[in-house]
């Protein structure tokens, strides 16, 4: 299931520019409605539950079903990320609650170089772009306002 925004938490990151959400997914398919102040995704059928958009998200307003391993049948899993550890709080079916804290963070926060020394293409014709989503038979879907 891919993620799903829950419109009576979202406050629109207070209108910024580029949200929370929209700034952590990797395959940019979060969008702020403006009018609205929600956020929304774009194209859910793109979306492979990275959890990236729900452990970003201030106001936990972004939801994705768990993984199986971790969240069995029936439970809901909710991330709360610090500055150099995260909390994932489990709610069981049976009403059971648990929480787990792990550690993130091997750079101190805001040292990471984001292409890690890589070249990345800026050019939409280039090979390193080729095949998605063509390769996995989707549609190709643009988005207008
Ligand atoms: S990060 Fe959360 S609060 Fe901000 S726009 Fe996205 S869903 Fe809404
Ligand atoms: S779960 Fe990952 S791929 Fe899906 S919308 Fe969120 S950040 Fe993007």
């Amino acid at each position: 299931m891919p993620s799903f925004v829950i419109a009576e938490k979202c406050d629109g990151c207070k209108g910024q520019d580029k949200t929370a959400c929209m700034y952590a997914c990797p395959n940019d398919l979060m969008m702020l409605d403006k009018e609205a102040m929600k956020a929304t995704n774009l194209d859910p059928s793109q979306c492979w539950e990275c959890l990236c958009c729900v452990k970003a998200c201030p106001q936990q307003a972004m939801d994705v079903r768990g993984y199986a391993d971790f969240v069995p049948l029936g439970a809901s899993v909710t991330p709360l990320r610090g500055s150099d550890s995260i909390m994932w709080t489990v709610k069981f079916r049976n009403g059971m609650t648990k929480r787990f804290k792990f550690p993130i963070r091997t750079t101190e926060e805001g040292s990471a170089v984001p292409d890690a020394g890589y070249e990345i293409t800026t050019d939409i014709n280039s090979h390193e772009l080729y095949t998605e989503p063509a390769s996995m038979h989707m549609p190709v879907w643009t988005y207008k306002k």
